[in-house]
């Protein structure tokens, strides 16, 4: 079929996309109904829809396009490598130039002593690998009882059984059969839904505290790791109180405890440093990376561990990998995109202009009566929306109602903007400029209004 090179009509691919394509983290047969919204093209921080409308994609995709879209040199990178050598693995005594190129150049970025690459197809793929790295490693050090992971509530770390059971999404949870066992959820640090009567730095540290108490009452010879993502992305961009990660690394030291950051969201960039680790101050063994290392135009994930790490699992025969690991066009192409973003500074321009410039404008937003707390680091931000920002109030309708509605009025804005329950999220490709950021402050405004026009007009609020 023709479809992929000649024009057909909004309405067929509508039809044809609800009979034979399921899409992830939605209600198929509702979608089928109202008719998705067919994406044909993108540049730079806009995408353009079969029905050639302009959208501004304040998400980046899916928190990924760190670069923004249309950068020829890494369509021209994935073809000059699909000609060379479009495919093959690392699994039998062999390797290929772009595996051994990004895992070295990896190395370069990554802090301290996080040196070693093993590769994913994406994000889930990379931390299942880690559950199976960590275990593999306290049973190689003579502990195999050291095996219990602990997370956080509303954590999110991947949609495969062992990833979203790492993962902390009740409404995953419910389906499947998940969590496996010796996954263990501690509660998230989000001061503005349950920091009660608290100080952000009191509860901050009483949240971390929570990881002594489990690992005190599962054993300290049964806990392997924590994963935390440094700001929780997919949970709404919670950003954790300054006490918090301080106390969380001296916990995980006294105990002797991995730490995994899940860097999936925070790497390359977003935060305004390389990774999320730097921004809060923590020193993991492990991370899991995806998105920004390509910037989403290929597949790939990847965890990088430290040196103690890889010396004790490359004394044993490690029985886990992928078809896809370090695959060669996805290799070149990240390499591709991690060298436009060192020689063109885009992590150091967003640190000092983009970020701080967006921040001022971000963080106004609490002068729109719908908007309690706004939270922002680096190129990831979220508004919380209330009917009463004094007592920090919840809307008494079903949790995400109001937050729903909302990006609905973003959507027909030409605004892609996301909420988690009621709040809204946003993460912007890097290379937003200040007068994108303007264009983008304007739809905001033009979408809070109309949702609190209409969240009013339902007797919401
Ligand atoms: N970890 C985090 C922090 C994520 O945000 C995501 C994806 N949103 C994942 C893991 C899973 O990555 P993927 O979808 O590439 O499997």
């Amino acid at each position: 079929m023709s479809i992929i090179t000649n024009h057909v009509p909004t309405d067929e691919l509508q039809a044809l996309d609800s009979a034979h394509h399921m899409h992830p983290f939605s209600t198929n047969d509702e979608l089928g109904k109202e008719g998705v919204r067919v994406i044909t093209r993108a540049n730079g921080v806009y995408l353009t829809d079969s029905e050639g409308e302009d959208i501004l994609d304040a998400m980046a995709g899916l928190w990924c396009v760190n670069i923004g879209y249309g950068r020829d040199e890494l369509a021209d990178v994935a073809a000059r490598q699909m000609r060379e050598l479009p495919y093959y693995n690392t699994f039998f005594k062999t390797t290929h130039v772009p595996a051994i190129a990004l895992a070295a150049k990896i190395a370069e970025l990554a802090p301290g002593d996080l040196n070693h690459v093993f590769f994913a197809g994406g994000g889930s793929e990379a931390n299942d690998t880690n559950i199976r790295l960590v275990r593999t490693y306290w049973a190689e050090k003579g502990q195999p009882d050291k095996n219990i992971i602990i997370s956080r509530h509303n954590a999110y770390h991947g949609s495969s059984v062992g990833s979203a059971s790492l993962g902390g999404m009740a409404g995953m949870h419910a389906q499947g059969g998940i969590p496996i066992p010796d996954v263990h959820h501690i509660n998230q640090p989000d001061w503005w839904a349950e920091g009660g009567d608290l100080t952000p730095e009191e509860f901050g540290l009483t949240r971390a505290r929570e990881l002594e108490e489990a690992i005190l009452e599962l054993g300290e010879d049964r806990v392997a790791a924590f994963i935390a993502e440094p700001v929780q992305g997919a949970g709404g961009v919670i950003v954790a109180p300054d006490t918090y990660w301080p106390e969380i690394q001296r916990i995980c030291d006294k105990y002797d405890i991995l730490l995994i950051a899940d860097e999936v969201i925070c790497g390359f960039g977003r935060t305004g440093n390389w990774f999320g680790s730097e921004t809060v101050g923590i020193k993991p063994h492990i991370m899991t990376i995806a998105k920004g290392l390509s910037s989403g135009y290929a597949p790939i994930g990847g965890s990088i561990v430290n040196d103690e790490i890889a010396k004790v699992i490359g004394g044993t025969e490690f029985n886990h990998g992928y078809t896809y690991s370090g695959h060669p066009v996805a290799a070149a192409v990240a390499l591709e995109n991690l060298r436009i973003l060192e020689e063109e500074k885009i992590v150091d321009h967003v640190r000092d202009v983009t970020a701080p410039y967006l921040k001022e404008k971000w963080e106004a937003l609490t002068d729109h009566p719908l908007v309690g707390e706004a939270r922002i680091v680096g190129m990831m931000a979220s508004i919380a929306l209330t009917p009463d920002k004094a007592s920090r109030a919840k809307f008494a309708s079903e949790p995400g109602t109001v937050g729903y509605i909302c990006r609905d009025c973003c959507f027909a804005n030409n605004l892609i903007m996301r909420h988690v329950g009621d709040r809204m999220v946003i993460s912007p490709p890097l290379i937003m400029t200040p007068a994108e950021i303007d264009e983008m402050f304007v739809r905001i405004h033009k979408s809070l209004d109309e949702a609190q026009a209409e969240i009013t007009q339902q007797g919401l609020m």
